[in-house]
């Protein structure tokens, strides 16, 4: 098994801790593996211009999400809140615990 720099999983509930979103949570919702960068469900929110496509299409302003470097989020333990990735091993595999108080993440 590979292991990249990211550790953290899509699904996973994620703590902004820098920028115009700082303390916000949410789940990640896409990994960007060669770039380190994740996108959290409703967090770095930009707005976007669309084209217009058709004579009948408005076009306008869409919102999506922004990718945010990893370094900008941690994952967050359902004990003890933010906090960075650990491993313990479990018979043969690998477990994914909170550093803090080794929770399964
Ligand atoms: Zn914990």
């Amino acid at each position: 098994m590979t292991e990249g720099k990211i550790k953290l999983r899509k699904e996973d509930t994620v703590q902004i801790i820098a920028g115009k979103d700082k303390g916000k949570r949410g789940k990640i919702i896409k990994i960007l593996r060669d770039k380190d960068r994740v996108v959290v469900e409703g967090a770095n929110i930009v707005k976007k211009a669309m084209k217009r496509k058709s004579q009948q299409d408005r076009g306008g302003i869409i919102e999506v999400e922004a990718s945010l470097h990893i370094s900008n989020v941690m994952i967050v333990c359902k004990k003890c809140g933010p906090t960075r990735i650990g491993y313990k091993m479990d018979g043969e595999t690998k477990q994914r615990v909170c550093k803090k108080c080794g929770e399964a993440l």
